[in-house]
């Protein structure tokens, strides 16, 4: 097996780029968290790339070990898929069904171990370990607050668990809107907060669509599936099935479907909004009678806006910040340098989402919609202009609004800091192939691809090397 660690540890530090061809999803090789994604690695100063396969889900490569060169799995898909097969490590875990059939005296749950066991003389092997007993269903019902602790390995599950704050926002908002089916992707508290509601009459529906295997012991099967959203694949045909029947029951009751997902930080725009773009077929092939549009609120941090509506246009992003329960940095900051860059992209116009004025947020008449305090209407860029939440200023050389504490720099000819290194700042721009600043990579005359016949149809590519510099300046 070659030697993957070096390959692709560091997105940051080399070039690397994620292709998708027609049906990749049928043709990709097999993990054991689904196809696995083409990457395309180029390294400075070298005209040829690299291309090879690798976990879509894991960027930690101790978690998942799939990787393969691209022209061994041309030469032999069979070879690689058995191969890949053999590193299946998923824990058994009592299914919330079967937990359900035993007593509640009879039921334990082992926070050490994060699971459930079924037994009538106690826990014995986990006796060092903080356990509970006696559990009832109900309070089954919010595993993310009373049962899990959250996975925090950012290369892997990136959890952090969304405010009570955030969470109602949320679910008012899809109130407002009269939505009755919500696809949680990645959103155990959304799901929480519905289900909750759900059992005193509340008319809306859920479905929780995440990868981590706990949520079965504690949602029963047709309100979990487990679901990678940078493949859309499912772990289970039975979750599959599960998702179909709820989006089609959407476009049966022509009930308004939304989806609501908030990825790991890390995570790949383009992979994410290739899922989006699946699920919008699945619901439009659904509705015969052309029933509403998708509902899509996306969770994302406000630096990723380009890449965002660069990979769907239709979404525009809402000032509201949202924040984190368990986030060491963002917990409860709403305004300020220190508060959360998460924020929403979503393609619910603008003129039906109001932002709670109690927390600052305030109507822009001319811009026609809500904005953060700090944001402040600029009347030559006729437009509220701030990203993070700060008062940005105009700056007329420019001619745009900046950043607050930004000089305007004669040499790099744009606002920087006052104490940048001239010219120095902003060199990544240029090729990474030649270095010159007249083209990107993708357009290098010099670049050669191992694979001329496949990158004929490719579609889509992702460029990584400055979103990792973004996320390591916020520590995401
Ligand atoms: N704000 C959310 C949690 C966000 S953290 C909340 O309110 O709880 C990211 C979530 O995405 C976690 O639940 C994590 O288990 C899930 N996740 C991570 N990688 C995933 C993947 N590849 N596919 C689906 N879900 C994933
Ligand atoms: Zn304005
Ligand atoms: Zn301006
Ligand atoms: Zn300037
Ligand atoms: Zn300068």
């Amino acid at each position: 097996m070659p030697k993957r660690k070096a390959e692709i540890d560091n997105y940051g530090g080399t070039g690397i780029e994620v292709r998708f061809y027609p049906n990749w999803f049928q043709h990709a090789p097999q993990c054991p968290h689904g196809p696995m994604l083409l990457f395309e690695k180029f390294v400075k100063g070298k005209q040829v790339s690299k291309r090879f396969y690798a976990c879509s889900a894991n960027r930690d490569r101790k978690d998942c070990q799939a990787f393969i060169w691209e022209n061994d799995h041309l030469a032999d898909d069979k070879v690689a898929n058995q191969h890949l097969k053999k590193s299946q490590t998923d824990e058994i875990r009592l299914t919330f069904e079967e937990i359900e059939a035993a007593a509640p005296e009879n039921r334990h749950y082992c926070y050490e171990c994060q699971k459930f066991f079924i037994t009538k003389s106690g826990m014995k092997s986990h006796i060092k370990h903080r356990t509970m007993k006696n559990i009832t269903t109900n309070d089954l019902l919010q595993p993310s607050r009373y049962f899990l602790s959250a996975k925090q390995n950012d290369k892997v599950h990136a959890q952090y668990f969304l405010s009570q704050r955030s969470t109602s926002f949320l679910q008012q908002q899809l109130e407002k809107l009269g939505t009755m089916h919500v696809l949680c992707i990645g959103m155990p508290r959304l799901h929480e907060m519905i289900q909750v509601a759900n059992l005193k009459n509340g008319p809306m529906k859920s479905l929780l669509m995440d990868i981590d295997d706990r949520y079965i012991s504690f949602w029963p099967s047709d309100k979990f599936a487990r679901f990678n959203m940078f493949n859309h694949y499912f772990f289970t045909q039975s979750g599959e099935k599960i998702f179909n029947k709820f989006v089609s029951d959407a476009s049966q009751n022509q009930n308004q479907l939304a989806v609501v997902l908030d990825p790991p930080f890390g995570g790949l725009v383009d992979c994410i909004a290739e899922s989006l773009k699946w699920i919008k077929e699945q619901h439009s092939s659904n509705s015969k009678h052309q029933t509403s549009k998708l509902l899509i609120l996306w969770l994302f941090p406000y630096f990723m806006e380009p890449r965002i509506v660069d990979s769907l246009p239709d979404l525009h992003m809402l000032d509201y910040c949202v924040d984190y329960d368990n986030h060491k940095k963002f917990k409860n900051a709403t305004s300020g340098r220190k508060m959360s860059p998460v924020r929403i992209f979503t393609n619910v116009q603008n003129s039906l989402v109001e932002l709670p004025q109690d927390e600052g947020y305030r109507f822009c008449k001319e811009c026609q919609r809500y904005v953060a305090q700090q944001n402040k209407h600029c009347s030559k860029c006729n437009t509220c202009p701030s990203k993070d939440g700060r008062t940005y200023f105009h700056c007329n050389e420019c001619q745009k609004c900046v950043k607050p504490g930004r000089q305007h720099c004669s040499r790099c000819k744009r606002c920087e800091l006052p104490d940048h290194k001239c010219a120095t700042s902003h060199k990544t721009i240029g090729c990474h192939i030649c270095g010159q600043v007249t083209h990107k990579r993708r357009d290098c005359p010099l670049q050669k691809k191992t694979n001329t016949d496949s990158a004929a149809n490719e579609t889509k590519s992702s460029l990584y090397i400055n979103d990792a510099k973004k996320f390591q300046k916020f520590k995401l």
